[in-house]
């Protein structure tokens, strides 16, 4: 075995159904006797029953959340930390209210809970994104990874079927880079092969039936290795093109991720044939890129970006972007075939992967 480093993140994790009646118990377990809790607008309902369940020592609630962190909502955010002197957060939403959360932490180093609803990722990672005058600028830091996070799985049956066959996706994105990532473990390879495993079984049940409990207790499961993975290891081509894509044309995330993902694993697979082997036993598929492709369209996902909004002509500047500052990456970037992927992804043409699989 080659050697390695492998960095733990310290997060308490509260896994099961009917898990968010814990709250009020870690809430005291933390010392925290004024917390604010933070919701998008859609999610507001579940925001007011939280606090209400909560009870004293919940200060409010602020229910301004929005996609890719805008430094705006989070100065909004800041004064209603400050005039209701709060001294910890409540997160229950997907990435973007997590986002929010991680933000005020940033900034103030309050105690974060988060509750999950989407599989994004987010609370496992002391990662993030915030978005100002349209450019996206990342960072980690200690201060931004949640204290404790509650999976619920019975905040995730209300998902929309669309929502988390993309969202599900986006966390298999996060093993897939991390299988073939510059500094990778066993550890986390585990833990990705696992991840990958456990949401391909359970997205096609998803789409199926969106109350499958079972079915959405493995998603769940799996969004979280897959979230390890993210905030443990460093991403590569795929993670750089998506965010190049929503931060140039304003994509959705999860689906965005969703169609990029076979073509750029299919781009780097013969410069990663371990991650292709271990991909591959996960998917239960010789040829997982392939099969990536074929999981995505199996669960009705959108599989080309044109329908996501983005414009042909934007192929070109997407290229630019993704060279300028770009991520390590297994295979070297070259200008063309990044091109001829993302002209693949534009029209939701199936994937090519360079090179033949190990079988
Ligand atoms: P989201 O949080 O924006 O949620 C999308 C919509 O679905 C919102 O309107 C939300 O209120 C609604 N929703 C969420 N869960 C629901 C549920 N169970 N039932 C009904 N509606 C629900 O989407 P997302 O994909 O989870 O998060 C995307 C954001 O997270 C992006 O800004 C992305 O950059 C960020 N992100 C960050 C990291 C990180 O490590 N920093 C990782 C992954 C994603």
């Amino acid at each position: 075995m080659d050697a390695f480093t492998y960095n733990a993140h310290p997060a308490r994790v509260v896994f099961g159904s009917g898990t968010l009646s814990r709250i009020p118990e870690e809430i005291e377990r933390l010392g925290l006797t004024r917390v604010l809790v933070l919701a998008t607008p859609q999610q507001e309902g579940e925001a007011k029953t939280l606090a209400h369940r909560i009870g004293a020592r919940a200060a409010g609630h602020f229910a301004g959340a929005a996609m890719h962190t805008p430094v705006a909502v989070t100065e909004q955010a800041m004064r209603v930390v400050a005039d209701l002197g709060a001294d910890g957060v409540v997160a229950v939403g997907g990435g973007s209210t997590t986002g929010l959360a991680k933000a005020i932490a940033l900034r103030t180093d309050l105690p974060q809970i988060v509750a999950p609803t989407t599989y994004a990722g987010s609370e496992m990672t002391p990662i993030l994104g915030e978005t100002k005058d349209g450019a996206k600028v990342t960072q980690s830091s200690p201060k931004i990874l949640p204290e404790v996070v509650i999976y619920d799985v019975d905040l995730t049956l209300t998902l929309p079927v669309g929502m988390s066959g993309s969202s599900g996706m986006n966390a298999i994105a996060h093993a897939i880079e991390a299988l073939y990532a510059r500094d990778r473990n066993p550890i986390i390879s585990m833990m990705a092969v696992e991840g990958i495993r456990a949401m391909a079984r359970a997205l096609p049940k998803i789409a199926e039936k969106p109350d499958d409990r079972e079915a959405r207790s493995d998603a769940l499961y799996a969004a979280w290795l897959c979230g390890t993975c993210l905030g443990a290891v460093g991403m590569a081509l795929h993670h750089k093109l998506c965010h190049t894509l929503g931060g140039a044309f304003d994509l959705p995330h999860a689906e965005t991720h969703t169609a990029v993902l076979p073509h750029a694993f299919g781009y780097n697979a013969l410069a990663a044939p371990d991650a292709v082997r271990l991909a591959g036993e996960a998917l239960g598929s010789a040829d997982p890129v392939t099969e990536l492709y074929a999981l995505a369209k199996r669960i009705g996902a959108k599989l080309a970006l044109r329908d996501l909004g983005m414009p042909e002509d934007g192929i070109g500047k997407a290229v630019d972007a993704a060279l300028a500052n770009p991520y390590w990456n297994p295979r070297p970037l070259e200008r063309a075939a990044i091109g001829d992927l993302l002209a693949r992804a534009y029209a939701g043409e199936p994937p090519v992967a360079s090179g033949s699989f190990p079988r």
